[in-house]
């Protein structure tokens, strides 16, 4: 049996194509599979559990059929989708997974992360993120009213688009040093992540073994999965 891993749908109800591709993959490709792992920015945003939108409520409710048919779904935050809390885990089923997590395939210690952390060179975002983290910041949020904190969200997207436009695309790669320091730490040789939406298996060395970084793909022009069995896992790219 397979295990499916997915990451950065950034599902968006001004892009209903990928909705569409999400709520069809979710319907078919996890038949006979015995696990989904979501890895972050899922949503484009979430401004909280409360958030009535339909298609973040299409999505919930096919997350729980499959839940509610008996196959596991997991759920780590993206850097989109960080207020993601209880009320999403008891809607959909997904059990929530901190960053990073690190689980066993076939007897392989696999460390799952968003990826965003791994991106040290980014010293604006790890002071952002540091701040949107913060469960007093978090709570301080969430007590806001929804179409405050809607607004909010369209603000902070202009403003992390903008300021986007102005970093190279190595500032906002993983560092590798960063990405050796998490691996070592959790003694781990295989790391699996997305963010960066540069699809990729990277082997390297590590203290004398083989390590490799697979990075998953973003969802905008097509989908993206790794697909995990006991023969060994296979990055696929799923045409729109
Ligand atoms: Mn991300």
């Amino acid at each position: 049996m397979a295990t499916l891993f997915i990451s950065d749908l950034h599902l968006d109800p001004a892009r209903p194509d990928i909705t569409s591709q999400a709520l069809a993959f979710l319907e078919s490709e996890t038949r006979g599979t015995d696990a989904l792992y979501i890895l972050g920015d899922l949503f484009e945003a979430w401004v909280g559990d409360d958030d009535p939108e339909p298609e973040k409520r299409r999505v919930i409710a096919a997350l729980r059929q499959l839940t509610g048919a008996g196959l596991p779904c997991y759920f780590m935050h993206g850097n989109r989708d960080f207020l993601v809390g209880e009320g999403f885990a008891e809607a959909s089923g997904c059990t929530l997974l901190a960053d990073p997590t690190i689980i066993d395939m076939h007897g392989t210690r696999v460390m799952l992360m968003h990826g965003d952390t791994l991106c040290t060179d980014d010293h604006e975002y790890q002071a952002f993120r540091k701040m949107v983290r913060n469960p007093d910041w978090q709570r301080a949020m969430l007590a806001k009213p929804l179409a405050e904190r809607l607004a909010l969200a369209r603000h902070l997207r202009e403003t992390s688009a903008a300021g986007m436009a102005g970093k190279s695309m190595e500032i906002m790669d993983v560092n590798q040093d960063a990405v050796v320091v998490a691996m070592r730490e959790h003694g781990v040789h295989t790391l699996l992540h997305g963010h960066t939406h540069r699809p990729a298996i990277h082997r390297f060395a590590m203290d004398g073994h083989d390590a490799v970084r697979i990075v998953l793909g973003d969802w905008y022009t097509q989908g993206s999965a790794l697909c995990w069995d006991r023969d060994g896992y296979v990055l696929r790219t799923l045409p729109r």
